[in-house]
Order: structure tokens, then sequence, then C-alpha cells
């Protein structure tokens, strides 16, 4: 069976567009509310000639914070469960917050391998703002634009490494 990547996350970190950007076609939807992504989206992907399912997971509607803290805390058990391997996205950008906490704490508890992924890092002179994502003990951050499509290959490289 082929491999399956999930990527996880707080809402609006841009999950959808880096699952978009690695299918390369726009299958899930991008909006800026939010949560939009119903439920989990699966599509096959290809790197290098490797075949692999990539997962969205997205944001069920939720009234407040607890809900949305409580969604984002199953699509990652989900995807401990059912994945090879976890994208863990941050926002780099907005900065590390207790949410990304509480998921770190999560993805740390299980034997999946994770990558740590800083989104929205437009301008690479500007990585040592992702120094606050050491603190999630899941690594160095690689930091990606998922919009520009920037490193996006570089860390598709390191997913087929530890795939
Ligand atoms: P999701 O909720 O995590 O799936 O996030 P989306 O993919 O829907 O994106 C949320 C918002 O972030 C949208 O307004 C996107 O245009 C924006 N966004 C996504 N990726 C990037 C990026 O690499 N750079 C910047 N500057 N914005 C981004
Ligand atoms: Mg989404």
């Amino acid at each position: 069976a082929r491999p399956i990547v999930a990527i996880v996350g707080r809402p609006n970190v841009g999950k959808s567009t880096l699952f978009n950007r690695i299918v390369g076609g726009r299958v899930a939807i991008v909006e800026d509310t939010p949560g939009v992504t119903r439920d989990r989206l699966y599509q096959d992907a290809e790197w290098n000639g490797r075949l692999f399912t990539l997962v969205d997971t997205g944001g069920l509607d939720y009234q407040d914070d607890d809900q949305m803290v409580t969604h984002i805390r199953k699509q990652a058990e989900l995807a401990i469960a059912e994945a090879d391997l976890i994208l863990f996205v941050v926002d780099a950008r907005f900065g590390l917050t207790g949410t990304d906490e509480d998921v770190a704490k999560i993805l740390r508890s299980s034997d999946k391998p994770v990558i740590l992924v800083a989104n929205k890092v437009e301008d690479f002179a500007r990585v040592h703002e992702l120094y606050d994502f050491f603190r999630l003990g899941l690594g160095e951050p690689v930091p990606v634009s998922a919009a520009e499509g920037r490193n996006t290959g570089d860390l598709l490289d390191m997913v087929m490494e530890k795939l």
C-alpha cells in the first residue's frame, strides 16, 4: 500500500495551501476564514516517481476555541493512527501558540515521524524568527512558503527520506 502523509495544525496556518501545492491542483478549499475545509481530504500525490497519499485535515465547524482545540487534538490522534508520516504545520508569521504546543505534545508522544513545517516564510532572511518553534521539541522547523512554493521541494525530499 502507498504510504500516508497527513498534514495537521491549527486553522489558518496554510495546511490546505500546502496540500494543494503538493498535489498540484486546487483540490482543498483555501479560505481566509479558519476551519473551512470539511473533514478530511485524501489525494494521491507523487514526488520523484514515488507515490503516496496526502491527507488534509480540515476544520469541522466549531463555536469556540475549546471546540477548535478538541477538534485539532482529534485530528492529530487520527493522523498518528493512520499516517506513516505527519507534517505538523505552524504559522511563522503568527508565531508560536498554546494550541501548537498542545498538538506538539500529542505528536511527541507517538512513534510516528513528524516534520515540523514553518509556513508563510516568504522572506528567508527572517528564518531566525523561527527560533521559538524549537521549543516544540520536534527538531528544526523547515521553513516553506506554501503560497509561493518556496522550499516545498526540499520538504518533499525530506518526506521521502523519512518514509
Ligand atoms: P488551513 O486552515 O490551515 O488549511 O489554511 P489555508 O490553506 O486555508 O490558508 C489560510 C490562509 O493563509 C489563507 O489566507 C492563505 O492564503 C494563507 N496562506 C497559506 N499559505 C501561505 C503562505 O505560504 N504565505 C502566506 N503569506 N500566506 C499563506
Ligand atoms: Mg484547510
